[in-house]
């Protein structure tokens, strides 16, 4: 990219940007994060989402979805429907999708996979999107080829056109702002490149998001840990579900 195009997040700026809590904390200050996702075809992104939302930064997590068995088996901590200060919606949703995007409007909100083709145009307020090319390229209409070969200018119109964040997946993650402003990501390894992954990350960014950081920020730093747990998990085989795990560690190793 060109030099001053698109900036990168260090180490310490993440540190700096996460909200660690505070000795008179409680959990509903630190923020409720809720998941809307999974189906009864794909339980598995649920879990896999709530698990990412669960080594976020929020004090609680519900979920909403017809994996609520699975999800509260894996994670006995989660709870069910209530107020919420951002959402997760799309991984793994299937045909319930548009019902769980339209039912979280209003509140900021994370929006993924299968939810991001019902988008109507204009995102709800405070969206960050969370597409793979693929997924971009079915949004903007344009090739798959198209959003690889110019993912810097692609991702800038996905913004603006959307009016959201948008955080455009890939070997280099790139997060762009409605003004054109974009990050560009620096961590991660293509061991990332597994079934499960992006479900993970969203629900990370979901629970930063809910903390009260920005769309940008919660973006940003969501796929910085993210991508430098892959690296902490080591230049081998990666299971989506190793991530959540190494996500923690890799906070530890920031405030330590
Ligand atoms: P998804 O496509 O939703 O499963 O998300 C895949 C995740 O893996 C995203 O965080 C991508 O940025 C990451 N990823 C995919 N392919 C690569 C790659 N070749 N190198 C590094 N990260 C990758
Ligand atoms: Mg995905």
């Amino acid at each position: 990219f060109p030099a001053g195009d698109v900036e990168a997040l260090e180490a310490e700026d993440v540190r700096l940007l996460l909200p660690a809590p505070e000795s008179d904390d409680h959990k509903y200050t630190r923020g409720v994060v809720g998941v809307r996702a999974g189906s009864v075809r794909y339980p598995g992104a649920a879990v896999l989402a709530v698990a990412g939302a669960s080594v976020g930064f929020a004090g609680m997590v519900r979920y909403v979805g017809a994996a609520g068995e699975q999800v509260v088996a894996a994670h006995p901590e989660v709870v069910g429907a209530g107020k919420v200060q951002a959402w997760v919606v799309g991984s793994g949703t299937d045909a319930d999708a548009e019902s769980h995007l339209h039912a979280a409007g209003g509140t900021p909100i994370v929006i993924d996979a299968d939810a991001l083709v019902h988008l109507p145009g204009a995102a709800p307020a405070d969206a960050v999107l969370t597409p793979h090319a693929g997924e971009l390229a079915t949004m903007l209409g344009v090739s798959r080829d198209e959003i690889e070969a110019r993912p810097l200018h692609h991702v800038r119109q996905a913004a603006e056109a959307y009016d959201a964040v948008v955080l455009l997946k890939g070997r280099r993650t790139l997060i762009a702002r409605p003004d054109g402003r974009v990050r560009v990501n620096t961590t991660g390894t293509p061991w990332l490149a597994t079934a499960g992954s992006g479900d993970v990350l969203a629900g990370l960014i979901g629970s930063l998001l809910a903390t009260g950081m920005s769309g940008f920020d919660a973006a940003s730093v969501g796929a910085w840990l993210h991508g430098r747990a892959a690296q902490a998990c080591g230049d081998g085989p990666l299971v989506a579900g190793m991530l959540p795990d190494a996500i923690r560690a890799v906070v530890e190793d920031l405030f330590a």
